[in-house]
């Protein structure tokens, strides 16, 4: 008897084989694609896809949140299948999900076809200092146990700062807690990453060693000295900064708030560059709503990052250093393929020729 069903996604049941430029080296190499794993040594009976072209590690965005029916709200999972099928479809293959309203199940972060998820469980928050509904709140006291509660996956985010009721925005917590959550955290191996929007609460997070700046509007140059000392990363997501500018920049906004996002808008790509010159990994992450990953690879690109390191923000570098796979022989099979070099134009990498995705192929124009 049969039955109708949904087709199931390309198998790869059959070994797949890749010749092409790897970047970021871009010297011409062979991949070979079995059981859902690279082989950088040759398959026996491998089909040759692709003979030619770039391969790109597949992208990562670096700071996102999934499944999101409403802000505030609570974890809605079919539109987070519906946001995995979407980053798949188009060469996203790592996600790190950096605070979701509830925590996700553990079976879901590595699955066949479907993007990688990194998790930072809910993240921290002072009373009424973040989006109401959202976010584990506690007293200063409580921030380091809290957090490392939430490291189980690797990652806990501290919500560092918030818009105070005067229309300024300043720190959540003190540079004592902050400092004594870095060490408790790191003290059970995982990392810690800070939303940050003002100079006080980024220079606290930045000193106290903290593994990766989000948003870092206002941080002063001394704290990316600091960033640099302690080999922690940034993750600018410049574009949504755009998209707000004109919601905060109406008239209907404190003079004080708006005031704070222009400055902090003006000064944004000078803090991408003041951090690449340092050697500060800038990442790619697109925060809300999902999707816009190519618009901020384009952002870092206006903002002074070659197109080489503009792309490598949202695939090499953000691979290496949240230590995902990277086509080393035995890595999970996570890729991307063009028959021309995305780097001539950031535009290719809205629909790439063909994606692999967690051992699947997931989008293929070939
Ligand atoms: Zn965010």
């Amino acid at each position: 008897m049969t039955t109708h069903t949904k087709a199931p996604p390309t198998p790869t049941s059959r070994p797949l084989h890749l010749r092409g430029r790897i970047l970021p080296e871009g010297k011409v190499r062979d991949i070979w694609i079995a059981e859902g794993r690279i082989s950088r040594e040759p398959v026996d009976g491998s089909e040759t896809i692709a003979p030619g072209g770039w391969i790109l590690p597949a992208l990562v965005d670096a700071h996102v949140h999934l499944g999101i029916a409403e802000i505030g709200g609570p974890l809605d999972f079919s539109v987070l299948r519906n946001d995995m099928r979407q980053l798949a479809h188009s060469g996203v293959g790592a996600a790190r999900i950096l605070g979701s309203p509830e925590r996700l199940p553990a079976h879901m972060l590595s699955l066949p076809g479907e993007p990688q998820l990194l998790t930072a469980g809910v993240p921290v928050a002072a009373f009424d200092r973040f989006i109401s509904g959202w976010g584990r709140r506690v007293p200063d006291r409580l921030l380091a146990q809290a957090c490392a509660e939430e490291a189980r996956c690797g990652w806990s985010k501290i919500i560092a700062d918030w818009f105070d009721p005067d229309g300024g925005y300043g720190p959540s917590f003190s540079a004592h807690a902050i400092e004594a959550t870095v060490s408790t955290v790191h003290g059970i191996g995982a990392r810690i990453a800070v939303h940050t929007q003002s100079s006080v609460a980024g220079a606290r997070a930045a000193a106290a060693g903290v593994d990766s700046i989000e948003h870092g509007m206002h941080l002063p140059p001394s704290a990316l000295d600091d960033l640099a000392t302690h080999g922690g990363f940034l993750v600018p997501t410049g574009f949504v900064f755009e998209q707000l500018k004109h919601s905060m920049l109406d008239r209907s906004q404190p003079t004080d708030l708006r005031t704070w996002f222009a400055e902090g808008l003006e000064n944004h790509p000078g803090m991408v560059i003041g951090a690449r010159d340092r050697g500060i990994p800038v990442l790619a992450g697109t925060d809300l709503p999902v999707g816009a990953l190519v618009d901020e690879v384009a952002w870092l690109h206006c903002a002074g990052l070659s197109a080489h390191d503009a792309v490598g923000a949202a695939s090499w570098t953000s691979r290496e250093v949240l230590d995902l796979p990277r086509l080393r022989h035995g890595d999970r099979a996570d890729l991307i393929w063009f028959a021309h070099d995305p780097r001539d134009d950031l535009e290719m990498l809205r629909s790439p020729e063909l994606a692999v995705i967690g051992g699947e192929v997931s989008a293929a124009t070939l």
